[in-house]
């Protein structure tokens, strides 16, 4: 089923905006307006005049230096042209005498404006630069990659497309910063971001997801063909040289990475259930000695534990453990809990405990949001940190028994 409520997000705020052509077309009828209105009223009051520096002021907002400067010129012309025209219309001697003084108030308003609206112009384009590339590479910062999948997500789910998404965490790179020191180690950051993009499609995006950690998304692709791009990305990040004015010498190094691809709608259907996919992936690519790609192959699963499944969990810093009110729901990733106390710590340790088998290791959680329901009752939603494979496959199998939600 398509979930079309989804496609309500608004992106952008909407904001009132004129088009060029508006924009140009008021201008010149205000002009033909004001020369209209020199003729009716027959005089060369000031009133009109302080009109004609709107319109200047106008043009320098709208289109800047240049356009403010235009502006000022055209009224230079039709001033001088009424002038000589009108030279019978009263006030002519003062507006003669005022000539010039008006000529540089009418430069001055539109290169005034002109000059701050250029220069608004250049400050907001660094500020969206800002809010959406990251600092050290050319790519999308975080928050944007976030913005950017979710949106692909939503197109995909309209046109029934296929999506892949790759996250990519360099091996060992502690490493490089430990021989190389900090400096070499973010330009080796930036080098790493140029080639994963130099080596994706152009409608292909990439975000820096943390420090060393890349997302690629890959619109209507499934992840067989997104593990190639990796393939070619990892051929070049093998050998990189490159002189760095933080190293006497010429470095060379080779750069491995662990990466983790999922796609919807075979792995996840929503942002949350794809990225918790891939980071899985990650993991298990990491496990699996690094240096490889993960094309995970499971579904994301999120079900109610009706019977058959309990929970225990320990608040860091106590040795009590309790069990929930309630399991809202639980998946390979996290689970959704009722419990009875608050707990103040964003860390906690939990158990998962089948009916008739041994009890799974500690599993470290993350609180992800907390809600107080009422009096000595709390919602909280949670990530396992360090869920082991077998336990996740254990959930999975479980959940083919039980309700699955989320997925109609
Ligand atoms: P692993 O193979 O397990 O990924 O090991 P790793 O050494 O790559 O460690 P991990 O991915 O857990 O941590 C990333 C390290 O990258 C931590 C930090 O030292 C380094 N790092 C993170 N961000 C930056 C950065 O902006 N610049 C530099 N120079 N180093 C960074
Ligand atoms: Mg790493």
């Amino acid at each position: 089923m398509r979930d079309d409520d989804d496609l309500q997000i608004q992106y952008e705020e909407p904001r009132l905006a004129f088009s060029p052509v508006f924009q140009i077309s008021f201008i010149m009828l205000s002009f033909i307006a004001l020369i209209f209105s020199r003729i009716l009223t027959q005089s060369f009051d000031v009133f009109l005049d302080s009109l004609y520096i709107l319109c200047i002021s106008l043009a320098g907002f709208w289109f800047g230096l240049r356009g403010g400067l235009l502006a000022a010129l055209l009224s230079t012309v039709i001033f001088v042209l009424e002038i000589n025209i009108f030279h019978d219309f009263p006030a002519i001697d003062l507006a003669i005498r005022t000539m010039v003084p008006r000529f540089i108030l009418y430069f001055f308003a539109g290169t005034g404006l002109g000059y701050f609206s250029d220069k608004e112009h250049v400050l907001r384009r660094q500020l969206e630069r800002l809010a959406r590339y990251d600092y050290l590479t050319s790519c999308f910062n975080l928050r944007h990659t976030l913005e950017l999948l979710e949106k692909e997500i939503q197109r995909s789910k309209r046109y029934g497309q296929n999506l892949a998404i790759a996250m990519l965490d360099i091996d060992y790179f502690k490493n490089i910063n430990d021989t190389y020191g900090h400096l070499v180690g973010n330009e080796v950051i930036k080098i790493i971001g140029g080639i994963i993009k130099k080596n994706l499609r152009r409608v292909d995006m990439v975000g820096r997801y943390g420090g060393d950690e890349f997302l690629a998304i890959f619109p209507e692709m499934q992840s067989k063909n997104a593990s190639y791009a990796l393939r070619r990305i990892s051929r070049e990040l093998s050998t990189i040289k490159f002189t760095s004015p933080y190293s006497k010498r010429q470095i060379e190094i080779s750069i491995k990475f662990s990466a983790g691809v999922v796609s919807y709608p075979e792995n996840g259907i929503n942002t949350e259930e794809l990225l918790s996919m891939a980071d899985f992936a990650v993991y298990k690519a990491k496990k699996k000695g690094r240096s490889c790609i993960v094309i995970e192959k499971r579904k994301w699963s999120r079900f109610e534990p009706t019977q058959g499944l309990e929970i225990e969990i320990t608040a860091s810093g106590s040795k009590k453990p309790f069990k929930p009110t309630k399991i809202i729901n639980v998946s390979q990733n996290g689970m959704k809990l009722l419990i009875d106390r608050d707990i103040t710590s964003n860390h906690f340790s939990s158990k998962i405990l089948f009916t008739g088998e041994n009890p799974s290791g500690d599993i470290l959680c993350k609180v992800k949001y907390k809600a107080k329901i009422k009096d000595d009752l709390w919602q909280i939603g949670m990530y396992f940190e360090n869920i082991d494979e077998y336990t996740q496959e254990k959930l999975l199998n479980y959940s083919r028994q039980s309700s699955e939600i989320d997925r109609i």
